[in-house]
């Protein structure tokens, strides 16, 4: 860690913004090549010691923005990780690979043969080995085994969930993960690739936020941040480089692209966000869905409803005041008996592969403004998704469900008609436009890559097409939604893009 306590110039082969899933990867690739690497974070360094794993607290220190940002129209809040390791300090550690099919899709989409190629299979190998990706930690909780029993009551696929953590105490604490895992359990970016990286000498700067590139006569070659230390006054800080690679997120590299000056439209464009919403069951057992294994089963049965679009269902940790946040408003009392009831409450999650995009915009002030609602078609799958959840719940025995809409669609499973009462008063209150509680937890495809300029704003290598030696290596470049959790596909993006830089240097 390097301790900024004045205006600092530095010098190295590569400097890297954000030192999440992205950031972290090439930072550990490029140091072990040899390369001289600065790497600069916008949040802290947060040690197990900081872990408290009390939500406002670790919201507010590990998550952007506090947990607090918010699509444009308050439709959506939009959840990320801010600190040394980014999402994957935080993230709940599923470790799905990209589908073969979605790798087609996307060569296709993107006109390139990256995606499909043996050189991407081997990035996604490396990372899972680096990562020690496997289903040896996989020991349902309450949530879980209740998805688990509803899909096979129901004879519908479910699955174990491939996980990146080494000894992991499972039940014990995993649920709070989310909020970071203070056993070292989990191989986050800071635990793996970044601890390569300092030990092949890699310098770190955190708490340090960058506000644009440097360019000369076409290329890259440097950035300029603002060094905030928590008590004292900002310092500026300038690292020259001959190669800028941005992971700063899907909606913070865009905005950096923007704020250099870079003038092609694609830049945040594109943004998908994989909205999430739930359907909650209440059991007669206690659940307490913040505890157990923080995911680990998940159901594909409704995740291709239409060329390879449709939701995964999977469990999260619901925890107070997510939980809380979430919950549709019918009326005080019925609010605090929910709350109130947490502890028997499980749910299935709907995570949606989006089709359609929303944008990043920047704001006077130079920061992002995220503009996205779901499109009619995207609306259709949630819609579909919503009933096969409810029936997951069913299944599992939950003797009332109820939606995340404001009011809340509420059923009894076993009364006549109940499904179609429960689709019927679901498409009475709608989907879009605050009507239904979602959460963005993925966000992608914001500077996407593609062989066409003018549609994309990288090209395979990663470099963007209108300023040489800069790079984007994150989230951002996924040419549509990947429809599993990204954290994988990010890596093994990152993993290309780093050993690209190397090779051609
Ligand atoms: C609660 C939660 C659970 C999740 N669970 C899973 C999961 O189980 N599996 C999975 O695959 N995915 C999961 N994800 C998503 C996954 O963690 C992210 O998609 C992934 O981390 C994104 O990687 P990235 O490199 O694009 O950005 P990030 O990992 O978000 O890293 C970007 C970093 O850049 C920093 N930064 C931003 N702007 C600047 C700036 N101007 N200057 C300097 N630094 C900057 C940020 O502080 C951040 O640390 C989850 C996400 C959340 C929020």
């Amino acid at each position: 860690m390097l301790k900024v306590d004045r205006d600092t110039a530095l010098e190295c082969d590569v400097v890297i913004v954000g030192s999440g899933a992205g950031g972290g990867v090439v930072a550990g690739v490029l140091a072990q090549a040899g390369r001289s690497v600065v790497v600069l974070e916008r949040g802290p360094n947060a040690g197990s010691r900081d872990m408290t794993q009390v939500e406002g607290d670790m919201l507010s220190s590990l998550y952007l923005d506090g947990g607090l940002l918010m699509t444009k129209s308050g439709s959506m809040p939009i959840l990320a990780g801010s600190c040394l390791g980014g999402g994957t300090v935080i993230n709940y550690t599923t470790s799905l690979p990209l589908p073969e099919r979605t790798r087609a899709q996307w060569d296709r989409h993107s006109g390139l043969s990256l995606f499909s190629s043996p050189r991407f299979a081997e990035s996604l190998e490396r990372v899972n080995r680096r990562l020690n990706v496997g289903t040896r930690w996989t020991t349902p909780g309450m949530r879980d085994q209740l998805l688990e029993r509803g899909c096979h009551a129901l004879g519908w696929h479910v699955d174990v969930m491939p996980r990146n953590v080494t000894d992991c105490l499972e039940g014990l604490e995993c649920g709070f993960c989310g909020y970071g895992c203070r056993h070292g359990a989990k191989n986050s970016t800071d635990r793996t690739y970044l601890k390569d990286a300092a030990a092949a000498g890699t310098r770190m700067v955190v708490h340090c936020d960058v506000g644009r590139v440097i360019t000369e006569r076409g290329r890259a070659t440097g950035v300029v941040g603002t060094v905030h230390s928590p008590a004292g006054k900002p310092y500026k800080l300038t690292v020259r480089a001959r190669a800028v690679v941005l992971a700063a997120g899907a909606i913070h590299t865009p905005a950096i692209l923007k704020r250099s000056g870079l003038s092609n439209k694609n830049i945040g464009r594109w943004l998908r966000l994989h909205p999430a919403t739930a359907v909650m069951g209440v059991f007669p057992e206690r659940v307490e869905p913040w505890s157990g294994s923080i995911q680990s089963r998940y159901s594909d049965q409704y995740a291709d409803l239409h060329d390879g679009y449709g939701a995964k269902f999977e469990t999260a940790p619901a925890h107070f005041a997510l939980a809380a946040s979430a919950f549709g408003w019918e009326s005080a009392r019925q609010f605090k008996r929910d709350v109130a009831r947490l502890s028997h409450l499980s749910l299935c999650g709907v995570l949606l592969r989006d089709r359609d995009a929303g944008r990043v915009a920047v704001g006077r002030d130079g920061r992002p403004r995220v503009h996205y609602e779901l499109s009619h078609y995207d609306v259709a799958h949630v819609r579909t998704a919503l009933r096969g959840a409810a029936q997951v719940l069913a299944a599992a025995g939950a003797s009332e469900i109820f939606t995340l809409h404001t009011p809340p669609v509420r059923v009894r499973p076993g009364e006549r008609a109940w499904l179609d009462r429960f689709a019927a008063a679901a498409d009475s209150r709608g989907y879009r436009y605050c009507r239904m509680s979602y959460i963005a937890f993925h966000q992608m495809a914001s500077a996407t890559m593609g062989a066409d300029r003018t549609r994309s704003v990288v090209g395979e290598t990663g470099e963007t097409y209108e300023i040489r030696d800069l790079y984007v290596a994150d989230g951002s470049a996924f040419p549509t939604s990947s429809g599993v959790n990204p954290m994988i596909t990010i890596m093994a993006i990152a993993d290309h893009v780093a050993r690209g830089v190397d090779e051609r240097w």
